[in-house]
């Protein structure tokens, strides 16, 4: 049997991290053992599905790399053909039409008619009292004909169960008793979510529908279509949550940025690293390891990894500078720290470029200095964004200072006013500036002047970085090169602000 997956969206917002892992299970799964990943657009919500939402989800998923199979499929193209199951269904006596009004307005009108008639019941709730379950076919025609407006309803047998082997929770078991007639057709002649879905998923050769465990009740509603069909449903495999911190539920409209994926990109994250972070989402390969290839996910990835237990996104709210997860933060450091410094560089060029940082010797003359810059910051970096901010002093002479640096390096320490300028014509006089010669003269400096290295290193390196922590002192001056290392000894512009 050919695997086949797909991705399907609804199209009324952007990416957020739980679509963005649906899909890149979906992708793992297919590659894994050589299937199909298709993607599908489920955009019958005319009203709240947009071009733009469309648009947000595919950079979403281009960003990530997670390139599909065959044409996208958009749902509401197949409207007609499900349209044609529910009639069929409705030919073969499995659905009813009910011509309440209220059923033919919407689905919760008819949940309250239901509870309201239970009432009357003393309290039995029951899911088969809908009058047009047995209404003759002839006089169902008739008023059809009539044009009495009706909704098409699944006929959901009395007694039994629906059931399914889950591929990640096991066999998953629902009395019939638990589920309504559900709609299928709106009186409108709007197809709805549960019929399009199983008419979709067949038409597309679906073997293994995979998402997110919210879908656990539709899966049952699906599975009694499929019965209805007489056509044996794909294997299903459901996937944990992602909750908040506080265990509670994420909501885009709740926490907005925090779960849009736009957020990551924009932020400086990269795709391969944010990737990771996902797959780790709710998954492992039962080892130690952390850090993976695409390759190597597809490679390790099975259903038998996926998590049971809800995946917990870290981020800290209202805390700009933990505002997301530590370890989201940590593996993309990972990434800018050790990927191979020709892969990073495509991204670190961009950057600098939309601040203004870059220009066009770092290609040819001053390739060599730019690739060993690049190198020698990467190590303490945690996203794209701190090449242009924190990296910043390394390509321009425009750079601010952060206060606490000049508070705790500089101010505390008024002798080196003096003695930074003074280190300065050490420097002047130097033929080669290479570490172990700068090493030696800024030793010597320290001892002449009866104080600590660590005094005279912390407060050159405010000076020329503006900030507090970065490489070794002896890298970063050789990194800047004599002249720019010399006047920024001399400026007396932190001392002034
Ligand atoms: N369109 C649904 C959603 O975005 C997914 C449907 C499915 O995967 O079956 O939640």
């Amino acid at each position: 049997m050919t695997v086949r997956v797909r991705f399907a969206p609804s199209p009324t917002g952007y990416l957020h991290i739980g679509s963005a892992r649906t899909a890149l299970f979906n992708y793992l799964y297919a590659r894994h053992v050589g299937g199909k990943f298709l993607l599908r657009v489920e955009d019958t919500d005319l009203a709240r599905s947009t071009e733009e939402s469309i648009r947000s989800i595919l950079d979403g998923l281009a960003w990530l790399e997670l390139g599909h199979d065959e044409e996208i499929v958009f749902q509401s193209d197949n409207a007609d053909k499900h349209r044609a199951t529910a009639k069929k269904l409705l030919a073969e006596g499995k659905a009813y039409r009910d011509f309440t009004p209220k059923a033919a307005q919407s689905d919760a009108n008819v949940k309250d008619a239901i509870k309201d008639r239970a009432r009357a019941n003393q309290g039995e709730k029951n899911m088969r009292d809908n009058p047009y379950r047995s209404l003759s076919a002839e006089e169902g025609d008739a008023r059809a004909a009539a044009g009495e407006p009706f909704a098409i309803r699944l006929k959901v047998a009395e007694t039994g169960k629906s059931s399914f082997e889950d591929g990640v929770y096991g066999l998953q078991e629902r009395d019939y008793a638990e589920t309504e007639d559900l709609v299928l057709l709106r009186s409108d002649g709007h197809p709805l979510y549960n019929l399009a879905v199983v008419c979709d998923d067949i038409e597309m050769q679906i073997s293994h529908v995979i998402r997110g465990q919210d879908h656990l009740t539709n899966t049952h509603k699906q599975v009694l279509i499929y019965e209805a069909l007489g056509i044996i449903p794909p294997t299903f495999a459901h996937l944990p949550l992602i909750m908040a911190p506080n265990k509670g539920k994420l909501s885009k409209r709740k926490h907005g940025e925090v779960v849009s994926m736009t957020t990551y990109r924009d932020a400086g994250f990269l795709a391969a690293a944010f990737r990771n972070f996902l797959a780790l989402l709710g998954w492992s390969a039962g080892e130690e390891k952390e850090i993976y290839t695409l390759a190597e996910l597809v490679e390790k990835f099975s259903l038998d990894g996926i998590h049971r237990s809800n995946a917990i996104f870290n981020f800290t709210e209202n805390d700009p500078r933990r505002w997301t997860d530590d370890k989201a933060q940590w593996m993309n450091a990972e990434y800018i720290r050790t990927m191979p410094l020709d892969e990073l560089l495509p991204f670190v060029r961009p950057e600098l470029k939309a601040a203004k940082l870059y220009r066009d010797e770092y290609e040819d003359d001053d390739k060599a200095w730019f690739e060993n810059t690049i190198n020698l910051i990467r190590q303490r970096f945690f996203t794209l964004k701190d090449f242009s901010n924190q990296g910043r002093a390394y390509f321009s002479e425009d750079y601010d200072f952060d206060p606490a640096a000049i508070e705790k390096n500089l101010a505390k320490f008024p002798d080196l006013r003096s003695w930074l300028p003074e280190l300065a014509e050490r420097f002047e006089v130097m033929d080669s500036f290479t570490e172990p010669e700068i090493e030696e003269v800024v030793k010597a400096f320290t001892e002449e002047k009866g104080t600590k290295l660590g005094i005279i290193m912390n407060g050159a390196r405010t000076l020329l970085t503006g900030v507090a922590v970065g490489p070794s002192m002896l890298s970063v001056f050789e990194t800047l090169g004599k002249d720019r290392s010399i006047l920024r000894l001399r400026s007396q512009i932190a001392w002034n602000v």
